[in-house]
This record gives structure tokens, sequence and C-alpha cells, in this order.
């Protein structure tokens, strides 16, 4: 699709990257050219326009009904993604595809369901219909499933030099990055930068956190010393920094306790109540004046909800979409959010629902199943999140659970509940036999067989990867 663009729009180039396309890109691409259309086809029937194909949106698809609705999707992606296991792709535990699946294989089972691989660019609610770079398009009903976005609190700085980790590609920069940087830490006879590039920062003591720690502690355990039988091992220090007292505030004090322990066990460095005051690319300064020497912060401290032009600003609150009981924005007639965006306050959850996968789900499904009822002006019964618990990953046989009824346990039976429960939510059973197969074979061997460095990326500002680059480049 880039080439052929390129072929009609050849001054454009040099504002492209080739290398590395992306949906901005694409849609910035597609905004030069006047001849683009959606060609969504007329029907009598009222159009619900979906805008992103997450949790939220795939489930209200799964369940709206054809015959009621004409429905079109749009992503920026072709493809779903199962964010609860990107650290497995950025650790080489899992291949990408094991955790995507594309959109319009899912779209396609159903009638009269139209995909466009686009960012909605805008909403004109007074007159019903949303822009994209191909153009605009009218609806009946808008179903706002947008989710969040990585957030580095406004430094800048942070932003620039950090390592994200929210969609397929990051995942794969930072798989990419890190065994490349062990390759050159075969290759150095320089003891300081040998440790620069064998230290690895991560912020944000959440589920990601928690789980990317102990998996590259296994790494580093099981993996790097047959992989790099000439580097000491005891040489590589992996941080992890919350800026809160405790990891995974969002579960019980037993669970942040546990997976403290574990980790602890596992020789992950712990900086609790600690924050990160800056990161040039080489050096992460933390509030307290400490030095990490270091070229990988992984950043998982937060995400901000991805507010669309043209919505009120009285319709949102801290970034996300105010909805009623019926997931409808408040203030309007036919605009619905869903998921991560939506903020959903009730009595039991006076500041929202929280951003995980369960809620998105849950509300994709009770608005897919309701907007019959809505559109024929049947009253509804108001949307009721069933909290199903919550679980984190440490490492082999180690996992931390809070379940309903208050039973909090940790160790081999929560990992096996975790591992269950994430094959059960992948998107299709192609995902879910991928995983079991490379988990298995994790398993028994102790191996990670996706160690491989196929697009490689590194941070283009990192001092040691300019030597090699340059040195490739002139001999
Ligand atoms: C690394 C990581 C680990 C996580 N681990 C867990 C976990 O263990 N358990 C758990 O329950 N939850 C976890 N979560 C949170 C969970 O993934 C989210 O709560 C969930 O994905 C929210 O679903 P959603 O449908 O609201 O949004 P998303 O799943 O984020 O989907 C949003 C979709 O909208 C699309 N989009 C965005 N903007 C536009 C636009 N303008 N136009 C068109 N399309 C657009 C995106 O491409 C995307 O497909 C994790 C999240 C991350 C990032």
């Amino acid at each position: 699709m880039i080439l052929l663009v390129s072929l009609q729009i050849p001054c454009a180039t040099d504002k492209i990257s080739f290398t590395k396309p992306n949906a901005l890109t694409i849609n910035s691409i597609m905004k030069a050219i006047d001849h683009l259309s959606l060609n969504i086809p007329d029907s009598t029937k009222p159009r619900v326009v979906i805008i992103g194909a997450g949790f939220g949106g795939v489930y209200a698809i799964k369940t709206l009904n054809s015959k009621d609705f004409q429905v079109v999707v749009f992503d920026e992606r072709n493809y779903h993604t199962f964010q609860p296991l990107l650290y497995q792709v950025a650790t080489a535990a899992l291949q990408p595809d094991a955790i995507a699946g594309p959109l319009r294989k899912i779209i396609s089972q159903k009638r009269d369901f139209h995909f466009r691989m686009l960012r909605v660019l805008s909403v004109n609610h007074q007159n019903n219909t949303i822009s994209t770079a191909a153009g605009d398009l009218r609806y009946d009903y808008l179903i706002i499933a947008n989710g969040m976005k990585t957030n580095f609190f406004g430094n800048e700085e942070i932003k620039k030099h950090a390592l994200p980790l929210k969609w397929i590609p990051d995942a794969l920069n930072l798989r990419s990055q890190l065994l490349q940087l062990f390759e050159w830490a075969g290759i150095t006879d320089d003891i300081g930068l040998r440790r620069k590039i064998m230290t690895i920062v991560l912020v944000g003591g959440g589920p990601t956190g928690v789980e990317m720690a102990g998996a590259l502690s296994e790494l580093r355990k099981y993996i790097f010393p047959k992989d790099y039988p000439g580097i000491d091992f005891s040489e590589m220090q992996i941080y992890l920094v919350e800026g809160l007292p405790r990891l995974l505030p969002a579960m019980s004090e037993k669970a942040s306790e546990r997976s403290a322990k574990d980790l602890g066990k596992m020789g992950v460095i712990l900086k609790l109540n600690t924050m990160v005051e800056s990161y040039d690319g080489k050096t992460v300064i933390l509030k307290d004046q400490e030095k990490i020497d270091t070229y990988t912060l992984i950043w998982s401290a937060g995400v901000a909800g991805n507010i669309i032009n043209g919505l009120e600003k009285e319709w949102t609150e801290k970034n996300r979409l105010l909805t009623d009981v019926n997931c409808r924005i408040k203030g309007t007639k036919n605009i619905f959010a869903l998921g991560d965006i939506a903020l959903m306050k009730s009595d039991e959850y006076p500041k929202g629902h929280p951003g995980v996968a369960q809620p998105a789900i849950q509300m994709g499904k009770y608005l897919g199943r309701n907007l019959s009822a809505i559109h024929n002006g049947v009253s509804i019964k108001p949307f009721r999140y069933k909290d199903k618990g919550s679980l984190a990953t440490i490492g082999r046989g180690k996992a931390v659970a809070d379940l309903p009824g208050n039973l909090r346990f940790g160790g081999r039976p929560a990992w096996w509940i975790w591992l269950v429960v994430h094959v059960t939510f992948l998107i299709s059973f192609r995902n879910r036999l991928l995983v079991l197969i490379n988990w298995i074979w994790n398993y028994f061997t102790f191996d990670k067989a996706n160690r491989l460095i196929i697009r490689p990326f590194i941070k283009k500002d990192l001092e040691v990867t300019k030597e090699v680059f340059e040195m490739n480049e002139k001999y």
C-alpha cells in the first residue's frame, strides 16, 4: 500500500518513513489524495459507526444484530491486540501473531458489517458525522471505544528516550533492542559500556511492570547465559521503579507483598516510593538524585485517554468520556463510549471502572445486545460491572490472585488460573492454540524461542549504536 501510494505522490516521499510505516503516516499520505472514498454502501437500516476494535469494540461487533443495523468499524490497525500478553512478545516468549487477530475475519462473519483501516480524525456531532482521511461518514449511532495512549505526564525528554509498551510494534521494538544490546555486550571490552547495556530500568509497578520484570529475570537466569556464554550475567541488573509505596497498587496488600517478595528473590531491584525525574537516553535520574546508567528505560507508568477532536469539553473528565449507566455520553442522544475511554461513575465505582479488559468486554456486550432496544425506545437495565477479580503473573509457577469473595492467594494455583484466564480471552481458536503451544514449549524446555531480531530497532540517539551503525555503513 505504501509503495502504491508513493508512486502516485512522489513529492511526499521526503516526509514519509518507508521503514517504519504507521497508521498516522498512512493517513497523512491518504490525505494528499483527493480521489479517496470510504465506499460504504447505502442502507435502509440505521448505521452504527464504531471507533476502535479493542476489547470493547470487538465485543460490541460480536453482539450487535445485523438485521437491525449497518455497522461500520474504524480502527487504525487491521488487527485486534490482546494487550495483556504484549510483555511476552517483548520478552520473546510469544510471536506477535499469537496475540493479534485480523479484524476483517471477525467482521466478515456478519452481514452488512464493514471495516476501514483508518484513524477517525474527528467527530462532528452537530451533523452526526465522523471524519477520516478518506472522507466523512454519517452515523445514526456512534460508539467510541478507542482506548488509551501511553502517558508520559508531559515529560517530553522521557517520551523521546523511553520505550513504551502499548502496541505490538512497541513490543517488537523492545524485543529487538534488548537482543541487539546483548549482541553488542558480547563485542565490547569496555566494562562500563557493557554494564550500561546490561542494565534495564522498568518504570511503573502495575501488572505490566511486574510481569515484565519477572520475564526479564527469567531470561537472565535460564536463557541469556546459554546464548551468550562469554558474558557474566551477574552483571545484568533489572530495576523496577514505582512512585507509590507498593507494587500492584490496584490489587490487595497481600498481592503487593507477595509480588515484591517473589521479585526480590528473583533478583529484581525494587525502588518503591520513587519517582523518575529525568532520562536522557543514557542515565535515569531518580527523585532522590540516585543515577542509574542504562540504554533501556521501559515506561509503563500510566495511560491517558485518547479524546478525539470535536467532542465537547464538558463531556470529558480526566481525559475520559463521561457516560450514563447505559454507556451513553452524558448530554448526547446517540453517542456511546466503551472500555478504557468511558468514565461511568456509580456508587460502587465513584471513580469509574478499572482500566482493564473486563469492563471493556462487558460494556461491549451490554451495548451490542441493547442497542436495538435503545433504537426502539424500549427502556433497558443499567450496565452493571461484574468484577471477576485481578491476576498478575510474576514468573514460572508464580502469580498473585485477588478473586471475588475475598479470595487472595499466590503461587502455583494463582499461576494456573492466570494461564487459563488469559488463554480463554484470546480472540480466536488459532491464537489460543499458538499461545498454548508456545507456553508448553517454554515450560518444558526452559526456552523462549522467539529471540529473533527480525526488524532491527534501536533508539537512534544511543551512542553505542551510532558507532556500530557508522562502522557498518563505512565498510
Ligand atoms: C501492556 C498492557 C498490559 C495490560 N495487561 C492487562 C491485564 O493483564 N489484564 C487486563 O484486564 N487488562 C490489561 N491491560 C488493559 C487492557 O488491555 C485495556 O483495559 C483494554 O484493552 C481496554 O479495551 P478498549 O476496548 O477500551 O481499548 P483498546 O483495547 O486499547 O482498543 C482501542 C482500539 O482503538 C483503536 N483506535 C484508537 N484511536 C483510534 C482512532 N482515532 N480511530 C480509529 N481507531 C482508533 C486502537 O487501534 C485500538 O485497536 C493491559 C494494557 C496494556 C497496554
